[in-house]
């Protein structure tokens, strides 16, 4: 290819880039790929001047602007800043170096002083105020022309519509608007949440914000601002002499100015900025891509000047990019602590961010998809402050892709090479099946505490000061004992001995290569061990709730745990009850019930609360099921919580009416349910439901469990059901009883604690010290106890 060619080919691909990145706020490849080509270009140029064509992208700034938006002509034109690519200290040196040169300093010259502040990765912005209010916000657009977005730029709460102190009369500022990293975070989670789809990056997203046709829209996304510099200017008559004072000017005026800024002398100054930025980097809030280095006073910047496009008197010095290309290699999934299975790219090493990125997260199934991430393919990688490196996008036209039967000499027919992802069926750990529940974006692997990349945090949980609380069991044990394999269940800690643990102990000192002093002092530390073991024993028998808290079941929390503990009463009954039966206690809905009974259908959970009772834990407050339970037997309540479809609670009545039970419909033939008198499609709904065998056999269990439960049920006592049904909120601390007392107190006589005071609260409790609930029952008129009135009324 001759130099005119790549020349030509060059400018055409910057300027497409250009236009996706200027124009449509949607780039298809980093920065860093394009600032490589750029840099191309610029040295193809220097070596062939003939070739530096008028529209080069190496004489513009920036690109054309949005229709839509009504222009706005800058009076200062906004420019670009030199890029020095050397992300080494050369690069500080190199500048300075040419400032004392246009200057014409010699080497006995004193050094000269710099503004060193961050290079914001966002979009630039032109502020004007008149008399001290915002009249107008643009773009940069191609540098003289920018578009007017004031009405987006109102809506950013960081950017004063009216300045403070004495501003001059006109003044024009400029500065960066940006999307700080948690802000776009959490923007994404929710488009990920509701199965939109995420953005790119900050940068982009922000400028896309900002350029919205509707400022409705753009109010939607949180936008933040720095101030870093100034356009026109009238009738400021202590206009400070440098650029530090004209930031601390403009601090004044009400304008965010970032602190991460330092006014310091020559190369070795800016290198030592530098650095300290670049340590910083990862912790700042929002993305930077450089540093920018100003000359300070305001007369060497005028008399230093402009070239075409840039200030002679600044540069933007670089970090590594937090964008890159590279290639994937294969798709795997991790395993997380609640048993979500993540895909992860595995990629061909790259630079990114400063480290070298080996993985990146591709979030969930139908983030693969949606981005169409596949095995072979070219795609951008970010990795940004602390959050794991993710796959960003996809060049689609670096796809490899085979020559298959179909085509004609000119254009063959082509298909992907490698096919679209799919997540397996099974656990790739413990080969338990993968389940992704209705509306849930995440897939989980059900095998629980027995998936061994599940387990520690299991182990973790389990032993956790709320659950099992047991003593002495910090994390690095944990570690430790799962590493090297003395604990493969929750129930293996009860079989652990002094041995054991010591055996454990020296294995992992040997294997980390420390040897503890007092090892070398010919001793053993047994105390930690026999403290431990100590520890577990003490933990045998909690509250069942506790326990049943303690397993870690998706979506059985604390007050879960607690329902499932008092109305059922033992672990026996919790660990067999269908979702049917679970459904019809308080708080538990359909999700909660079927995660419980997922749990306890799998033989291995099952296999291991087993180990776990032989190795004798019980719970010590067992008891036969609460005499509540007996309204929710009733087969009206039962049929309602299966939520058959079409059968309302109405329909489910009128089925009862007929005499038709439970065991009578599991066994109800297609022509019997045309007998049951109900609607033609609530009888082809029901009828639909009884073809599947899975359903018939629910009811009889069902109905089975239902009869054995009533023998069983206890009359129920007076104090029992004496407050059932009462919600009470307690708030401010009680003379004698801490919350959780109270709380056991009212709950054992059938009372519910809430956490809020609503129009349904029966009675709020009020100590010392009561707040806002206190007020909030004054208001509702909702009466109010003391501890002695909550005793009394539980006598
Ligand atoms: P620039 O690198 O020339 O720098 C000038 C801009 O820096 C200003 O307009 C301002 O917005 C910003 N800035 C941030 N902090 C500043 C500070 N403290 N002081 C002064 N200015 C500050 O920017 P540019 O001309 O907009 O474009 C170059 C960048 O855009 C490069 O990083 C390039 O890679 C990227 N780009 C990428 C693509 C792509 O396809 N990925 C295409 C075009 C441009």
């Amino acid at each position: 290819m001759t130099p005119e060619q790549r020349a030509a080919e060059l400018r055409d691909l910057l300027n497409r880039y250009a236009h996706e990145y200027y124009v449509l706020d949607l780039p298809s490849v980093p920065d860093a790929e394009y600032d490589r080509l750029f840099r191309e270009l610029e040295a193809l140029e220097l070596a062939h001047p003939a070739l530096k064509t008028l529209d080069s992208p190496t004489l513009r700034v920036g690109a054309g602007i949005l229709p839509g938006f009504t222009p706005v002509v800058h009076a200062v034109p906004m420019l670009s800043i030199r890029t020095e690519t050397d992300v080494t200290e050369n690069g500080a040196f190199a500048f300075d170096a040419s400032v004392r040169r246009e200057l014409g300093l010699g080497a006995d010259d004193p050094q000269v002083e710099y503004a060193a502040e961050l290079k914001f990765d966002g979009l630039a912005m032109s502020l004007r105020y008149v008399d001290g209010l915002l009249v107008q916000a643009a773009t940069r657009g191609d540098g003289t022309t920018g578009e007017d977005v004031t009405q987006n730029i109102r809506t950013i709460r960081q950017i004063p519509l009216r300045l403070n102190g004495n501003p001059p009369a006109l003044l024009e500022v400029r500065g960066e608007v940006y999307m700080r990293r948690d802000d776009f975070e959490a923007l994404n989670a929710r488009q990920r949440e509701r199965g939109d789809k995420t953005f790119v990056n900050p940068r982009n997203t922000a400028a896309g914000a900002v350029r919205q046709l509707d400022p409705a829209l753009a109010a939607q996304r949180p936008l933040s601002f720095f101030a870093y510099g100034l356009g026109e200017v009238a009738g400021w008559s202590g206009m400070p002499a440098t650029h530090s004072g004209l930031l601390d000017a403009l601090a004044g005026f009400g304008f965010p100015v970032c602190v991460e800024r330092d006014v310091v002398l020559g190369g070795a100054g800016l290198v030592d900025f530098h650095r300290r930025m670049r340590e910083r980097r990862d912790a700042l809030p929002f993305d930077i891509d450089g540093i920018v280095y100003k000359v300070n006073a305001l007369v060497l910047q005028r008399e230093l000047g402009f070239r075409t496009r840039e200030p002679r008197w600044a540069v933007a010095h670089k970090y590594p990019a937090q964008e890159a290309l590279t290639t994937v290699e294969a798709i795997n999934v991790q395993v997380g602590r609640t048993g979500a299975i993540t895909p992860v790219a595995r990629l061909a090493p790259v630079f990114v961010g400063g480290v070298t990125v080996t993985n990146a997260t591709l979030h969930n199934e139908d983030e693969v998809r949606r981005k169409d991430v596949r095995v072979g393919d070219t795609v951008i990688v970010r990795r940004a402050g602390d959050v794991i490196p993710e796959v960003v996008s996809v060049l689609l036209e670096q796809r490899p892709m085979d020559e298959v039967v179909g085509g004609d000499m000119f254009t063959p027919a082509l298909q992907p090479r490698y096919s679209a992802f799919e997540l397996p069926k099974a656990c790739p750990v413990c080969g338990s099946h993968v389940v992704r529940e209705e509306g849930e974006a995440i897939a989980r692997c059900s095998g629980g505490l027995f998936c061994s990349a599940q387990r520690k945090e299991a182990i973790r949980h389990f032993a956790g000061r709320r659950m099992m609380d047991i003593e002495g069991l910090g994390e690095r044990y944990i570690d430790n004992l799962v590493e090297l394999d003395y604990v493969h269940g929750i129930a293996d800690l009860y079989t652990l001995t002094l041995d054991d643990l010591l055996a454990m102990k020296r294995r992992a000192d040997e294997r980390d290569g420390v040897v503890p002093e007092t090892v070398l002092a010919g001793k053993v530390a047994t105390r930690w061990a026999e403290n431990l073991i100590a520890g577990i024993a003490a933990s045998k028998h909690p509250p069942l709730a506790r326990l049943l808290f303690a397993l870690g079941i998706r979506h059985v929390g604390e007050s879960t745990a607690k329902t499932l503990a008092d109305w059922l009463g033992s672990l026996a009954l919790v660990r067999r009850a269908p979702a049917a039966l679970l459904r019809v206690l308080p708080d538990i809905g359909n999700a909660v019930a079927v995660s419980i009974a997922d749990f306890f259908s799998e033989p291995k959970n099952q296999q291991a609360l087993d180990a776990l009772l032989a190795a004798g834990v019980a719970p010590a407050d067992e008891h036969a099921p609460s005499a509540k339970l007996r309204t929710q037997l009733d087969p009206l309540v039962l049929l309602a919580a299966l939520a058959i479809p079409k059968l309302t609670e109405t329909r489910c009545k009128q089925l009862l009416e007929k005499g038709v039970t439970l065991p009578a419909l599991a066994d109800a033939t297609a022509e019997q349910v045309a007998g049951f008198g109900l609607p033609a499609e609530v009888t082809s709904a029901l009828q639909g439901w009884l073809t599947d065998p899975a359903q018939a056999a629910q009811l009889h269990v069902l109905d089975a469990l239902r009869n054995e439960l009533l023998a069983q049920l206890p009359e129920q006592s007076a104090a029992e059901g004496m407050l059932s049904g009462k919600t009470f909120v307690l708030t401010g601390t009680l003379p004698t009883l801490s919350r959780d007392e109270a709380a056991a107190m009212i709950e054992a006589v059938g009372g519910k604690v809430s956490g809020s005071v609503s129009k349904k609260t029966h009675y709020v409790v009020a100590g010392e010290a009561a707040g806002s609930k206190l007020a909030k029952a004054e208001e509702l008129g909702v009466p109010v106890l003391d501890e002695d009135g909550l005793r009394a009324l539980l006598m």
